[in-house]
């Protein structure tokens, strides 16, 4: 029993006669959870079930942590997200919605994560947000939907915090034949870990996060993702936070949706001036989602950035 739903691909009328481009969107913003991070946490739940583990742990007071929520749920399973103090009580009252346990511990997310380390026993499994090859498998099902969905795109664009979602891109990619079709990864500026460590050839660890995507706010990307920008055409784009907030806007303006700016990254993108969208006709952009964004915040964040 998957987890995840099968989400539909759409044209963007919008977005193509802006771009002069044939853009569809990938709907994963449609995902029960909010976003598509319920593929691979639902699939490493389930693994981890069938392997015997009594209870899911995890310390993300974002959209991962919500996906293990709601993935729990759907198995039947315990689970107890530890998050900061700095969490915002919707993100901790969706979890609790969800049947979790939430434990608020420390102000800084090192200190959540210290926390629920120490309360894993022998029986329970500990969710990773991005650095777990299963996540990245469950993440490829969105390439394979678009394999059965539609013709073969040009070039596809996703946002890249920690880098799961890049490497199931790719994986997916890689296992429908696909393997040619470069990625554009998308970070903004204040997050942008996997373009620093392109950069410098080597894993580099960003000093802090300035940028409003939370959700993107890894310090340093996983080693696969790393080294996956060897094996497989990747550029990198930083886009800043006005950006992004803008093609969040954009978004549910001409679809009527509303994202986080992690997702608007990717959408931002398409105004960007990279190499690889020069060269590409069909564009498939990954609108990942998000639980933890209000109408009122997106308003608030235009207006900020307006002024
Ligand atoms: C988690 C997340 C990302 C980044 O995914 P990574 O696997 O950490 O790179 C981007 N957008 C949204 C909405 C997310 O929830």
């Amino acid at each position: 029993m998957a987890i995840h739903i099968e989400t539909p691909v759409i044209a963007s009328r919008a977005l193509s006669l802006r771009t002069g481009k044939d853009v569809r969107l990938k709907l994963e913003t449609l995902q029960p959870s909010g976003s598509f991070k319920t593929r691979g946490i639902g699939h490493a739940c389930e693994i981890y079930r069938s392997r015997g583990a009594k209870r899911f742990i995890s310390s993300s007071g974002g959209n991962a942590g919500y996906a293990v929520a709601y993935a729990g749920r759907m198995l039947q399973t315990p689970v107890t997200v530890v998050v900061p103090a700095s969490t915002s009580q919707r993100a901790q009252d969706l979890i609790r919605s969800e049947g979790a346990e939430v434990i608020v511990h420390g102000a800084s997310w090192m200190e959540a994560h210290a926390h629920a380390q120490q309360l894993m026993t022998a029986s329970d499994a500990f969710l990773h947000p991005f650095d777990d090859p299963l996540l990245w498998t469950g993440h490829a099902t969105m390439i394979d939907e678009l394999a059965r969905q539609g013709e073969r795109p040009d070039l596809v664009i996703c946002s890249v915090g920690g880098g799961g979602l890049l490497c199931g891109v790719v994986e997916g990619l890689q296992r429908n034949g696909w393997g040619a079709v470069p990625v554009l990864a998308a970070e903004t500026a204040g997050a942008e870990s996997l373009a620093k460590a392109m950069e410098a050839g080597a894993p580099t660890l960003l000093p802090g996060i300035t940028s409003i995507a939370t959700s993107l706010g890894a310090r340093q990307v996983c080693d696969r993702a790393l080294a996956l920008t060897r094996e497989h055409r990747i550029e990198s784009v930083v886009v800043p936070d006005a950006a992004s907030v803008a093609a969040c806007e954009e978004v549910l303006l001409e679809h009527r949706m509303l994202v986080e700016p992690a997702c608007g990254a990717s959408v931002a993108a398409l105004h960007s001036a990279s190499p690889l969208l020069q060269q590409a006709q069909s564009v498939v952009v990954i609108l990942c989602g998000s639980v933890g964004i209000t109408a009122r915040q997106l308003a608030q964040w235009s207006a900020e950035f307006a002024s």
